[in-house]
């Protein structure tokens, strides 16, 4: 086999468990399944299609907002949405936020700019450092959790702009694993919806990727032959991933638990107020919808004006 080939795509001689054909196949073990390169394309999709209709994230006519990191999930989401959104109706247009860390951001967004040309989508771009805003540690957040407001503040407000009901986000099933896993070790007995409904200001924020695995994101980019941004963050942390080995090691133990376990979770846990904190009003200053007085974006506009200090510190 190739070398440059990732063990993500390995290719290996079999039956098409889906088409029949004798060829290359693919092992997706995550589904106990072989099949061949163009039947996974169809199944990525379908898998796809069926969140989408099973949690009715998208409406006919409906125009969705996919946050486009560039990385392998939000780009093989983007792709998939733009072949969905032909036959189901809906349009898909692209939101990237530049996070304003120097030469990482600015390639980051050149990738992102050859990924919609080359998908045909229309794409906004955010420069966050417009704002006033850039990600770093601030009283006592570290800069992930700074990264993870500014964005959700922004995707709404953005969405809107773009005349966008719903915006769509990639998180992944790895992603919703996380989130149950660390929330159960603090008895927190949650899971992350799939979809939040709109109001208070608030889009439809949806979660197509829900029960898809990254492993296949990957795979999808690669037989597609779509470009990734693959450099990591500059906060990018390997303690900030270890929880997620855990789930891989359990893969590999029992093939397709980490469905299995979502499925189950599905089940057990609560679906709801996960991610929404409490009523929301708006923001005093710029109007968004808040859980606080001020909005997210405000704060940390305020706190980045001041040089980094609190109201009251010594100048
Ligand atoms: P993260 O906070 O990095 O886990 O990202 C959560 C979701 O936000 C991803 O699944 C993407 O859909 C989206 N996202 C991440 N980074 C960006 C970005 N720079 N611009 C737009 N959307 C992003
Ligand atoms: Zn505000």
């Amino acid at each position: 086999m190739d070398a440059t080939v990732p063990e993500a795509v390995k290719i290996v001689e079999g039956r098409c468990r889906i088409c029949g054909a004798r060829t290359e196949v693919l092992r997706l073990t995550e589904f106990n399944l072989k099949v061949c390169p163009p039947c996974f394309l169809r199944f990525f999709e379908r898998r796809i299609r069926r969140a989408l209709e099973k949690h009715a994230m998208v409406g006919e006519g409906e125009r969705v907002a996919v946050a486009v990191s560039g990385g392998k999930d939000s780009t093989a989401l983007l792709y998939a949405l733009k072949r969905l959104g032909v036959v189901m109706g809906f349009e898909p247009v692209a939101l990237h936020f530049h996070l304003a860390m120097g030469g990482y951001s600015d390639r980051n967004l050149e990738v992102v700019k050859e990924q919609c040309s080359r998908a045909g989508i229309p794409l906004k771009v955010l420069l966050i450092g417009d704002l006033g805003l850039r990600v770093q540690r601030v009283k006592g957040w570290t800069p992930c959790a700074v990264c993870g407001a500014i964005k959700r503040s922004l995707f709404n407000r953005e969405a809107r702009k773009m005349g966008a009901q719903v915006v769509a986000t990639a998180h992944t099933l790895e992603d919703i694993l996380l989130f149950a896993f660390k929330n159960l070790l603090s008895r927190n007995f949650r899971l992350p919806p799939p979809v939040l409904p709109p109001g208070d200001g608030l889009a439809r924020k949806v979660k197509p990727l829900y029960y898809m695995p990254e492993r296949l994101n990957l795979v999808y980019c690669r037989l597609r032959e779509l470009p990734i941004f693959e450099e990591k963050c500059p906060f990018w942390s390997p303690h900030g991933h270890a929880l997620k080995e855990v789930f891989e090691h359990m893969e590999k133990v029992v093939p397709s638990s980490k469905l299995q376990l979502l499925l189950s979770l599905r089940e057990v846990l609560s679906l709801e107020g996960m991610t929404l904190s409490g009523p929301k009003s708006p923001c005093l200053r710029c109007g968004e919808p808040s859980s606080q007085p001020l909005c997210a974006v405000c704060q940390l506009g305020d706190w980045f004006l001041r040089g980094g200090r609190r109201t009251g510190d010594p100048s």
